[in-house]
């Protein structure tokens, strides 16, 4: 018929012509798109098929406020229509990316103050390596270019932002040449207290940081929870001992928010779960809602007070799209709703809710360990024999087949394969009802009945 003729036609460009991002090239061309998505509507996703699914990641962590908002929509035509693009180069600016700074300044912890715009998350956390280095150059101090960031995090893909990620299949594709780049064990709190006698005290931040010198270290950057990288939560008082460890050193701390930001654990921001200060926070994906691409890197007044009194030249970094007027306009709108709608003690609720699902995943199913919640940003492990951390054989394969086994049930969740993680990730939109999770813990609990 019509409707299959047309399918197969899609499936045929797309291998022909459309190139995936972070997908098998081989696995592309020999079975085409995995899905052929046609509609969004709240948290569900439809394919072309006309089958729908929870999606279960929030798309890729940022569809925050679920899908088909005619809110959001309207924010973007309204712009669209009035003035769909003017440049923020040379001082230019527009509405919107004043209303929206201004907002972000009223929302982020601290003297947090200033915005500056990318189109995305890679973009942001480069934009934030470039101005830091920028200025320890100005400040007579150009040997400050190390930035120090943690194993298994995730900061994106273009050249800094590959070689800050903490994940050798991505830092090592392509041969990305970046120097001054380090990676630190996450989570060695002891270490970055102080306590040179542990046993791992060189691979801290704190161990780095003497060796190569506190001189040579332009920051430290870490995700406040790390998402890509297997959903780590680091132990409490970790944060804060790096805090004071940059204070200690002079050296600046940019938290990556990309994910953590915008309420996705329950607090505006992730670091609030610490009640720390960084110096830089770099955000994207739920600043929008997904809806239209924007980063952005937020800096402290000081910070910048201070970069305007070194130089009188230009800041010789910008993207086209800094500024983006229908990006702010929704970035705006999706912040207007977050303060509304209470989503933030939403998902503080909705913890609760995900925290129930797993108890009872682990009480029915033997194999479910590890489970980790904070706000709607949630794993669980999948071992043979969760008592020995003893993994399925290739362990990754374990949460690969759970992950196809909740896709044929309707589920769309994120398997980490990573050197064999056997995670699966659970970070649905922020807009989610009990009943919604509890739809998807359902599908979780028949689809592991796989495994029994
Ligand atoms: N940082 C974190 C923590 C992320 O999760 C991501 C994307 O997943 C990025 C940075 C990169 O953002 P983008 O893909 O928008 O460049």
């Amino acid at each position: 018929n019509v409707k299959d003729t047309l399918t197969e036609q899609l499936r045929e460009w797309d291998r022909n012509y459309f190139m995936h991002p972070t997908s098998s090239v081989r696995a592309h061309q020999e079975h085409g798109p995995s899905h052929i998505f046609t509609k969004g509507e709240g948290i569900y996703l439809t394919d072309i098929n006309g089958k729908t699914y929870i999606d279960g990641l929030s798309s890729l962590w940022n569809v925050n406020l679920g899908h088909g908002r005619k809110d959001l929509a309207e924010a973007a035509r309204n712009q669209l229509e009035t003035l769909p693009f003017t440049s923020s180069f040379n001082n230019f600016s527009n509405e919107p990316a004043i209303r929206v700074s201004k907002k972000i300044a009223e929302i982020t912890p601290g003297d947090l103050n200033v915005t500056f715009f990318t189109s995305g998350g890679s973009e942001s956390n480069e934009s934030a390596f470039k101005i830091i280095r920028e200025y320890w150059k100005l400040k007579g101090q150009p040997e400050r270019t190390n930035i120090i960031s943690l194993q298994k995090g995730y900061h994106g893909v273009t050249l800094g932002a590959t070689r800050a990620t903490g994940m050798d299949n991505f830092n090592t594709f392509g041969t990305s040449f970046a120097p001054g780049f380090l990676q630190a064990t996450p989570y060695l709190t002891e270490c970055e207290k102080g306590d040179t006698t542990h046993p791992n005290y060189a691979s801290s931040i704190r161990g780095m940081i003497e060796k190569e010198g506190p001189e040579k270290i332009a920051a430290v950057m870490m995700e406040p929870i790390q998402g890509a990288g297997g959903l780590n939560v680091p132990p409490k008082g970790y944060l804060q001992a790096v805090r004071a460890l940059c204070d200690e050193f002079g050296i600046f701390l940019i938290a990556d928010e990309i994910i953590c930001g915008f309420g996705r654990t329950g607090k505006m921001f992730g670091v609030e779960n610490e009640g720390i200060v960084p110096d830089f926070m770099t955000v994207a994906k739920g600043i929008t809602s997904g809806y239209v691409p924007l980063g952005a890197v937020i800096m402290r007044e000081s910070f910048r007070d201070e970069l305007a009194s070194l130089t009188d030249g230009i800041l010789f970094h910008g993207f086209t799209y800094s500024g983006h007027p229908t990006s702010c306009a929704v970035a705006l709108k999706t912040l207007e709703v977050l303060e509304k709608e209470n989503i933030v003690s939403h998902v503080k609720e909705m913890e609760i809710v995900v925290k129930n699902g797993f108890a009872s995943l682990i009480e029915r199913h033997p194999h479910v360990t590890n489970d980790r919640c904070v706000g709607l940003l949630s794993a669980f492990d999948v071992f043979k024999e969760p008592e020995t951390n003893t993994p399925f054989q290739p362990a990754e394969f374990a949460a690969q087949i759970l992950s196809k086994e909740c896709e044929d049930r309707g589920l769309i969740i994120r398997p980490v394969m990573y050197k064999g993680a056997n995670t699966i990730v659970f970070a649905p939109p922020l807009v989610s009802t009990k009943a919604e999770i509890e739809e998807a813990f359902a599908i979780f609990s028949d689809a592991l009945t796989a495994f029994e």
